[in-house]
Formats: structure tokens, C-alpha cells, sequence
């Protein structure tokens, strides 16, 4: 295996740039022999299970991105919106297309950050996480409150993606399963199970507003800095990877079992990623997010993503580049366990179809 996704010739490249979500995905497979070889399935249209239990955001469309067509070439390195890619796609289910499953699992994997779980009111806490975004896709403790239902998320798109194998419509269990995947690598993910150090907490007086902008501003920092990497085809994070979805997959235990141990390895690598990112870039990261308004009704992800290329000029400036050796050491293990979950989770699977 001596691709990066970016440069898999069996990939168009209309489905380019690639995020984060969809190389977790991408290396997790690649691990998974009985995934590669399953052989295409027809599209189909969406069946809307749960339609009523489980709402989607109603900007939400399902794109097939089977059907493309080429019409732009977007620069890698300085993409941050997971809608824009180099081609456009099919608004309703193309006929007579088949897709391999493994390519399924890898480009709908960023599904659930686009408008699928925005703009929904679900809860009235759901401002703490920036809106029903933030909500289904994060889960931590704040002063003895417990704060979005990632978890749950994981565990609907786990049902449905049965619901779907079992009534024979492979195509969308697997979409599903990609959904699912995306929410099981939420919950690896520090920044996503743990808001902000107690400690910091305690030490700064400074506004609610402040501190909201700090957390936000190093949580999309972070984002930043693992996706860039994955795009400039760094080894070490797909070692990581691929090294932890091999163990998973022959790993004979639950999954729901294991997902507490999981969670609770994220969040002891929340405080150290935390202050790293603030003390090494401090005041210079946080201008990157000045455009940052609180009154907006925009999704904070939305708000968020529009500062990531200011954030990347920042981490990856010539002088800063030294002191990524931290961040590059503590990311590869949390991609060890990612993959390690996508590893059982996709193996589980691979003798469907
Ligand atoms: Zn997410």
C-alpha cells in the first residue's frame, strides 16, 4: 500500500481535496484485506430510515458522488470546505452506477460536517456546543453537566446501517457505516469529548466570551494541523493508522465495550494538546481567529472553518515547524486508537455484501 488517498489512481479525482475524516477512513480500509476485495453495489436511492427519530439538518442533500463532473482544481493544501471539491455530483441517485464499498466508507465519511447535523434544534444546551452540530458530534463534562450525545450518534448510524444491510440495500448500509465511522473518530478525537481544562479555568479571569473563542480557536487549530499533515502525506500518521485498524480488525471484543476505555483515552490527551497549542502559539493563533463573531447565527463550524487558513499560516510558518515534533508524537497515538475502532468497527462488516 503505497498510496496517500491523494494520489490513489483508482480514485477520480473530481472527489478531490480530501479532509481529514475521509483519510481516517481511507487508511482504515486499506488495513481490512476482505474490505478492499468486495465487489461494487448498485446505487440507490436513500430509503430514509429514521427520518422522523433521527431528523437531518434541512439544508442537508445527499449528493452521489458516483455521478461527477470535473470542473475546477482546487489547491490541496489551502482547501477547508468540505463542499468544494474539484467536481460537482448527482442530486438524485444515478442508475446503473455501482461503487465498491471500501470507496463508499472513504468519501461519505465527511457527510455528518456538512449539513446533515446542522440547524437543527435538539436540545437547549445545545449553544455550549455551538449548535446541534456541535451537539451530535461532541460529548464532555462541565461542571457535573454531560454536554452533546456523540455517542448516541454513533449507536443510530450503527442501526441504521443494519437496518439497511438487512433489508438488502447494501448501497446505504454502507453509507451509513461511513456516517457512523465519522462519529466513532469524533469520539477519538480530544478536542470533541473534553471542552476545556478545569485548570485554565480556574487560572483565567477572563469573559465567558474569551474563553469560548480560546477553545474554539485551539479545537479548529488542531483540525488544522492533523489535516494539513495528512495532505503534505506524512508516514508516521498512516503507520498509526493502518497499525491500529490491522489490530482492530482481528480483535475479538464489543465494540460498545471497548468505546468507554476509548473515550477516556481521548480525554486524558485534552490537556496537554491544549496548552501545548496555547502557550507554544499563544496570542499569534489567536488572531488568526479575530473574525470570529459571537452573535452570529452561523453553526460555529461554519464560523471556525473560515479562519483555518490564517490558523495554518501560523502552525506551519517556517520557524514554528520545529516545535510540531509534540503534537506529531501525541497525534499518532490518538490515530492508533482511531484506527483501531474503524479497524472493528469496518471489519465487522466486510463479509456482508
Ligand atoms: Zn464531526
Amino acid at each position: 500500500m503505497n498510496y496517500y488517498l491523494h494520489n490513489d489512481p483508482n480514485l477520480p479525482v473530481a472527489w478531490s481535496p480530501w479532509f481529514a475524516h475521509e483519510y481516517l477512513a481511507y487508511f482504515s480500509v486499506q488495513a481490512i484485506d476482505s474490505m478492499m476485495f468486495l465487489p461494487p453495489v448498485p446505487v440507490k436511492p436513500n430509503p430514509g430510515y429514521g427520518d422522523k427519530l433521527w431528523p437531518v439538518g434541512p439544508k442537508h442533500i445527499d449528493v452521489y458522488k458516483e455521478r461527477y463532473q470535473e470542473c475546477r482544481q482546487l489547491d490541496p493544501l489551502w482547501s477547508f470546505d468540505y463542499k468544494k471539491r474539484n467536481g460537482d455530483f448527482a442530486l438524485e441517485a444515478p442508475s446503473e452506477k455501482t461503487i465498491e464499498p471500501w470507496k463508499v466508507l472513504v468519501i461519505y465519511s465527511t457527510e455528518p460536517d456538512l449539513y446533515l447535523d446542522h440547524d437543527l434544534i435538539l436540545q437547549k444546551n445545545q449553544k455550549v456546543t455551538g449548535g446541534s452540530h456541535g451537539w451530535r458530534h461532541m460529548q464532555f463534562k462541565l461542571f457535573g453537566t454531560t454536554y452533546g450525545i456523540a455517542p448516541q450518534s454513533f449507536r443510530v448510524h450503527k442501526d441504521l446501517a443494519e437496518l439497511a444491510f438487512e433489508n438488502s440495500d447494501d448501497y446505504w448500509g454502507w453509507r451509513y457505516l461511513s456516517r457512523c465511522g465519522h462519529y466513532l473518530s469524533d469520539l477519538g478525537h480530544p478536542f470533541h469529548v473534553k471542552a476545556v481544562p478545569v485548570s485554565f479555568l480556574m487560572k483565567k479571569i477572563v469573559s465567558k466570551h474569551e474563553i469560548f473563542k480560546i477553545v474554539s480557536a485551539m479545537h479548529q487549530s488542531y483540525e488544522v494541523y492533523v489535516e494539513r499533515r495528512f495532505r503534505e502525506a506524512f508516514e508516521p500518521f498512516k503507520q498509526a493508522l493502518l497499525q491500529g485498524a490491522r489490530e482492530g480488525r482481528g480483535a475479538r471484543e464489543d465494540i460498545q465495550t471497548r468505546l468507554t476505555h476509548y473515550i477516556k483515552q481521548a480525554k486524558k490527551r485534552h490537556n496537554p494538546i491544549f496548552y501545548y497549542l496555547f502557550d507554544t502559539f499563544g496570542q499569534e493563533l489567536l488572531s488568526a481567529f479575530d473574525q470570529m463573531d459571537r452573535n452570529s447565527q452561523l453553526d460555529l463550524s461554519i464560523q471556525t472553518n473560515r479562519c483555518s487558513a490564517d490558523a495554518a499560516r501560523v502552525i506551519f510558518k517556517e520557524t514554528n515547524l520545529s516545535k510540531l515534533d509534540f503534537l506529531d508524537r501525541i497525534t499518532g497515538e490518538i490515530l492508533f486508537d482511531v484506527g483501531r475502532m474503524l479497524g472493528m468497527l469496518f471489519a465487522g462488516y466486510s463479509s456482508k455484501s
